[in-house]
């Protein structure tokens, strides 16, 4: 079974379709990597996986349900956005157990996660701290630490490095890279940046304006590219 199933997603605001018919599987533990040029539909195919748009039509399916008609809540996903989105006035720890909280999972057992958590993303000095008193790359941590201490069983990241400077960033993907293989979790990740989509992929889904120009591993995709939009965007040797 798939853990996510497009099938023929059309999205449209007002007149103007801009995902324009997408079929894509994702397999259980599969790192699945959107790629593709500014404004060709990704953050608005993930916002869908996410319930947080409305499909104009086609079906979503997550694990064995479809979910055209569930709220993001009951959908089983945790998210990591590009601005982290993260409560000004909640200190650091208070962010990352929020949804537990509210889920009403007991205090020992969100102790426990809030330990494991920051101590793998090296938050510990950190927590009675608010986000104003962090740097761009201790919020982004706390984002992602918010979003695996759900222990969601779908990761959705929408160009979560995108804010960092070139060497946090390339630390950060190794972290994430770290964090996949420990966690298992199915992971749909939405980037414009190429290095990042090869290096984190399993699978490479390149978008070019509301269409998938070529799903396929990195090395096929790279080595074998479906167009010269596909070459180009890539940079495959020509
Ligand atoms: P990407 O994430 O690939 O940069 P988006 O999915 O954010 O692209 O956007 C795809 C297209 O849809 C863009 O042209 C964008 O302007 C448009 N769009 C996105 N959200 C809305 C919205 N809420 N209302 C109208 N147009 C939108
Ligand atoms: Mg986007």
């Amino acid at each position: 079974m798939a853990a996510i199933e497009l099938k023929n997603i059309v999205k449209s605001f007002g007149d103007t379709a801009v995902v324009k018919g997408i079929d894509l599987n994702i397999e259980d533990g599969e790192f699945v990597v959107l790629v593709g040029p500014s404004g060709c539909g990704k953050s608005t195919t993930l916002r869908m996986i996410a319930g947080l748009e409305q499909a104009t039509s086609g079906d979503i399916v997550i694990g064995d349900r479809v979910v055209n008609d569930i709220e993001p809540q009951h959908r089983n996903i945790a998210m990591v956005f590009q601005n982290y989105a993260l409560y000004p006035h909640k200190s650091v720890k208070e962010n990352i157990i929020f949804a537990l909280r509210r889920q009403k999972v007991d205090n020992q057992d969100i102790e426990r996660r809030l330990t494991e958590v920051s101590e793998m993303l090296q938050l510990e000095a950190l927590l009675d701290r608010k986000p104003a008193d962090l740097s761009g790359g201790q919020r982004q941590r706390v984002a992602m630490g918010r979003a695996i201490i759900r222990e969601a069983d779908l990761f959705l990241f929408d160009e979560p490095l995108s804010n960092l400077d070139s060497k946090l960033r390339s630390h950060m993907r190794t972290e994430i890279g770290k964090i996949h293989n420990k966690f298992g979790r199915t992971s749909v990740y939405v980037t414009h940046d190429q290095v990042e989509a090869m290096t984190l992929a399993d699978k490479v889904v390149v978008l070019h304006d509301g269409y998938i120009a070529q799903a396929g591993t990195p090395m096929e995709v790279y080595l074998n590219p479906a167009n010269v939009f596909v070459a180009q965007f890539i940079g495959s040797p020509s």
